[in-house]
């Protein structure tokens, strides 16, 4: 089956047209910089790649553009549906659903919770609706796959009614990525994922390890929104709630700043000076800079020590992955977290590791500990994969 898969961000689009059933990725492109003069799509349709400039263009003439090229290449006709990723599906989705009105209702009862990323995701399914009305439409969450955590995992320490009433609780995110690497290190490990007590760390822009116990997350580091958690390339992660109150006080900051400041000035880009992105940090630390030196060492130990707590929640560590773009390339950030997981067994082997555990099924570690493993994400197959199935099922009933 060929799915259209969606994923619309505040000033991006991605798209990718895959075939469920061999897995090819027959095409796929990025519109970036959304509503500004530097806005652009870029694609391939098989072998063809393409860029347009598209002056201040939004989600609705980059789709239009995508489904008229779609059409021009004869790919239109046979996409049996629309896969789209919503970011925030807060306790009310527990796994992918097929699109509806109560459906779109539930998601718009999610924006406060995800106040960045929701209404993207709704227009880009409006927009799939409009133009492409008769196609079955189908939701994918970052959060579902985190609802099996017990509650000792997503409760926070703060009244209860804040819980009961306005939601307040840890949801968690990344969860396609989270769900798609720790069945592939199941296929790597030669094992049933229902025997698996398993470690996924997503390492990209964005960052969250999760706790996978028989295939199900039981623990993760992001919470309420994506800011908890470890240390990214712009999101600070973890800090002392009070400095909310101490910026306000001693600096006059009011929240919006003080948001602002924690999603896109911190993390990487705010120790370092230099960059959020992971390369250029660790090029700035190679030549010398001592912040960017800084923000890799508080970047690996935050990250070994969530990978350590998680271990907690699955009472055994059968196996650590690494995924997104800095886990599948850094084999310096890998070699550093394992360094610093000898506690857990765990330990690295240079030769495997340099080689991104290509050779050798994804293995990364010394023979005779506990395995780390490299996998490659790959959420767009993960939606594409979900949209099949609820396709399939919808019609068999
Ligand atoms: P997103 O979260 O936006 O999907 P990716 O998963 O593509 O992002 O990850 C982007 C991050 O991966 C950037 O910080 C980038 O520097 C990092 N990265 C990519 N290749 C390498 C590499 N060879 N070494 C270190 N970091 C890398």
């Amino acid at each position: 089956m060929k799915i259209l898969v969606l994923n619309c961000g505040s000033s991006s689009v991605k798209f990718a047209v895959i075939d469920t059933s061999n897995g090819r990725e027959i095409a796929s492109g990025l519109g970036e910089r959304l509503g500004s003069r530097e806005a652009r799509l870029r694609w391939n349709i098989g072998d063809d790649s393409q860029s347009r400039d598209m002056p201040q263009a939004r989600h609705t003439a980059v789709l239009r553009t995508v489904v008229a090229e779609l059409e021009a290449a004869n790919l239109l006709a046979d996409i049996a549906g629309l896969g789209h990723r919503v970011v925030h599906g807060g306790e009310k989705f527990t796994s992918s659903a097929i699109i509806d009105e109560d459906v779109i209702g539930a998601i718009e009862a999610c924006v406060p919770l995800g106040p960045l990323h929701n209404p993207a995701n709704l227009e880009g399914i409006r927009l799939g609706r409009e133009l492409l009305g008769k196609l079955p439409q189908v939701a994918v969450f970052d959060t579902s796959f985190h609802q099996s955590m017990p509650p000792r995992a997503w409760l926070y320490p703060v009244p209860y009614d804040l819980y009961e009433q306005h939601g307040v609780r840890r949801y968690g995110f990344h969860g396609t990525s989270h769900r798609f690497v720790a069945g592939r290190a199941a296929e790597l490990l030669g094992r049933p994922i229902e025997d698996l007590a398993l470690v996924t760390a997503h390492l990209g822009n964005g960052c969250s390890a999760a706790a996978v116990l028989g295939g199900r997350s039981v623990d993760t580091t992001m919470g309420l929104t994506p800011l908890e958690g470890l240390v990214m390339g712009t999101r600070s992660g973890d800090v002392d709630p009070a400095l909310h109150g101490y910026l306000g006080q001693h600096l006059g900051w009011d929240l919006d700043r003080i948001t602002q400041v924690l999603n896109k000035k911190s993390g990487l880009l705010g120790i370092s000076g230099v960059s959020n992105d992971m390369r250029t940090v660790l090029e700035a630390a190679e030549s010398g800079n001592h912040r960017a030196s800084l923000a890799i060492d508080v970047f690996v130990y935050r990250l070994a020590k969530a990978i350590a707590a998680l271990s907690v929640a699955l009472g055994r560590l059968d196996a650590l992955v690494f995924t997104g773009g800095v886990g599948e390339n850094s084999a310096d950030i890998r070699s550093r977290t394992l360094g610093l997981l000898g506690v857990l067994g765990l330990r690295e082997d240079p030769r495997l590791n340099a080689n991104h555990g290509r050779n050798s099924g994804g293995h990364i570690s010394t023979d005779g500990t506990p395995p780390a493993l490299v996998v490659p994400t790959n959420e767009e197959w993960m939606i594409a994969l979900d949209t099949a199935e609820l396709i399939d099922d919808s019609a068999a009933t």
